[in-house]
């Protein structure tokens, strides 16, 4: 015992001062090692930074609130699927009434093939800009125009309905008085780009089936809008005639295949979203004019609507939920604000907002989190252009970001801040991408022709630096490999297309050519 005693206390003895160089060995290293990296942050802060953020989906919080915005692949063919279905039930008069995605016949049957000539008057309304053109077709694939844009004030989009078409029809006696197009004995053909819902039964009359976008005036829904605006004109003794309503997808459509007879698709990626596409009459249920040749019809998808009966709450997140809310049309236009401009950059905000309330973002600006007068936490205050700005950003200067930011109440932002609004951006227009392109998809691979130009109007298309090469990308995966496609911008669908409705449909064309530049009038 004695012995084992004693070899137990020798062997105590021997480890002891061992456990202590080496703890006092590990103590050192730990405490050089801290010195080194607290130097090395000091010495190299964004380096720093950039390692820990340069990636922020690697920050599990940040990730958990982002990734939510997430659509697998699996998904966006699902979407595909239901939004086909989606289609049918629109198309066909037994289920029509009951559809979210109307797909209404636009009564436009043929689409110009660049002989067209006249002179002609087209209203452009239907979001962030009232617009009057003058357009001269010149019969060989050219256009001249001269238009300008008037403001309709906040009251007027959320009036009664009379002052609405009042306040047009004085706009257009202005610009006519200015063009000396007034008191000519001509009457002009005006085609009414007039982009809301409308049930239409013919090419010039046309009922609004629900205001959105912003817009809600009394006492137009299911009236004829173009006998709204032709009183309105005829009021003003006005000579011009309203001869077609044209949906702005459609005159996107219809100027597109002016130059290339290829188009088959007009796409809007502006305040809001929707498609049209010419589809075979023998398709169409609800078709109630003739079955002459062309066996064709342009469809208004009103695309927008998709999801309004609950269809895709599989995929939207809390920030869907409180835009749709605090929408004037809550339940209304799913789709459409998930995608476009009037709704990103509020997503943006939205999520920006959840990740400060969480103590995630912008924390060397804890000033700012209880202050509610910063632009950061007022409605509509991150534009859908601080997100194009945001993602034009290269590198880790992020100097667009900062100026961004510093417009929302934050100055001078960190690194990881920069870094961190980068990837939400980037993330909430990925995903609108990602559901554009599954709805041309679907669009695509339903023409069934070897291949189709799709002609794309809207802000948030031209502008944004990223959308129309990730939409490709997209589409890529979800057409048909027997189909090929191209994605060409069209110059002012909502306007020379208009006219070119107004002026085939019409049967005295003007003669005279004129050029102007686009003004603002307020
Ligand atoms: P509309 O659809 O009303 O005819 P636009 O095509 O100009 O008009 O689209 C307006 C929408 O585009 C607005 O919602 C605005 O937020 C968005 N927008 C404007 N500029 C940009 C931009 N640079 N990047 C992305 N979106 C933009
Ligand atoms: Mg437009």
């Amino acid at each position: 015992m004695m012995s084992l005693n004693f070899a137990q206390i020798s062997q105590d003895d021997l480890i002891s001062p061992m456990i202590w160089k080496a703890a006092y060995g590990f103590a050192t290293t730990c405490i050089l090692g801290v010195a080194a990296y607290a130097g090395y942050r000091v010495g190299t802060p964004e380096r720093y930074q950039a390692r820990q953020h340069l990636n922020p989906e690697l920050n599990d919080q940040i990730k958990k609130v982002v990734d939510s915005l997430k659509i697998t692949d699996d998904q966006l063919i699902n979407i595909m699927q239901i939004l086909e279905e989606e289609m049918n039930t629109g198309l066909s008069s037994s289920t029509h009434n009951q559809a979210t995605v109307k797909m209404f016949p636009s009564y436009v049957q043929n689409v110009p093939n660049g002989t067209e000539i006249g002179q002609v008057l087209a209203l452009d309304l239907g979001g962030t800009n009232f617009r009057i053109l003058l357009i001269d077709l010149h019969g060989n694939s050219t256009v001249e125009s001269t238009s300008r844009i008037f403001v309709i004030p906040q009251s007027i989009m959320i009036g009664d309905g009379k002052h609405l078409f009042h306040h047009i029809a004085e706009c257009l006696h202005e610009f006519m008085e200015k063009e000396h197009l007034l008191n000519t004995g001509i009457c002009y053909p005006l085609g009414f780009t007039f982009s809301f819902p409308c049930q239409q039964e013919s090419l010039a009359s046309a009922r609004l089936t629900t205001w959105t976008k912003g817009f809600n005036c009394s006492g137009v829904v299911n009236e004829d809008v173009v006998k709204l605006l032709q009183d309105a004109i005829n009021e003003k003794h006005i000579n011009a005639k309203c001869v077609a309503l044209v949906n702005d997808t459609v005159g996107t459509l219809m100027a597109c295949a002016y130059k290339d007879p290829s188009t088959a698709i007009g796409l809007i990626l502006g305040t809001g979203t929707n498609a049209c596409y010419i589809e075979s009459l023998d398709k169409v249920g609800t078709w109630n004019g003739n079955y002459d040749e062309p066996k064709q019809v342009i469809i208004n998808t009103e695309w927008g609507a998709f999801g309004d009966n609950g269809c895709l709450n599989f995929i939207r997140t809390k920030y869907d939920e409180e835009i749709d809310v605090s929408s004037i049309n809550p339940g209304k236009q799913i789709f459409e604000k998930m995608i476009s401009g009037m709704y990103i950059g509020e997503i943006v905000r939205l999520i920006i907002l959840d990740l400060v309330q969480q103590e995630l973002l912008f924390l060397s600006h804890r000033d700012i989190y209880r202050d509610y007068t910063t632009p950061l936490y007022n409605r509509g205050e991150f534009y859908t252009k601080f997100v194009s700005t945001v993602e034009t950003d290269e590198g880790i200067q992020f100097s667009n970001t900062r100026r961004v930011l510093e417009n929302i109440g934050i100055q001078n932002p960190t690194y990881n801040d920069c870094a961190i609004v980068q990837y939400i951006c980037r993330q909430v227009s990925k995903r609108a991408a990602r559901l554009a392109a599954a709805g041309l998809a679907v669009l695509i691979n339903r023409i069934r022709k070897p291949h189709v130009t799709v002609g794309v109007d809207g802000s948030l298309y031209r502008y944004h630096p990223r959308f129309k090469y990730d939409m490709k990308r997209y589409m890529e995966s979800l057409v048909n490999k027997d189909f090929q496609f191209t994605l060409t911008l069209s110059d002012d669908g909502s306007g020379v297309g208009a006219a070119m409705v107004a002026c085939v449909a019409d049967a005295s064309p003007c003669k005279e050519t004129r050029v102007y530049d686009e003004e603002i009038v307020s």
